[in-house]
């Protein structure tokens, strides 16, 4: 399972090109609005980032797609969302 480009591209625009994250269990609080680069989707680098299924069962559409950090990613692993 894994989003389009299309899907992506889009939920990047949405996103500002942050960090979208706003769940209670990260460090920061609020939306995390960690400024990423489009380059570095799925590297462990400062500006990298994932494209995360917010449901696992929720399907590739854009309602379903987070634009999140590797921090954030990783908690998403972590808390089972
Ligand atoms: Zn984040
Ligand atoms: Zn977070």
């Amino acid at each position: 399972m894994s989003f389009s480009d299309n899907v992506v591209s889009t939920a990047w625009n949405r996103a500002g090109g942050k960090c979208e994250c706003t769940r209670k269990g990260c460090d920061h609080t609020g939306r995390c609005n960690k400024a990423l680069n489009w380059g570095e989707r799925g590297k462990e680098t400062a500006g990298g980032w994932e494209a995360h299924h917010i449901n696992r069962n929720g399907g590739d559409v854009l309602s379903n797609c987070e634009i999140l950090c590797q921090d954030c990613h990783k908690n998403t692993q972590s808390f089972g969302n």
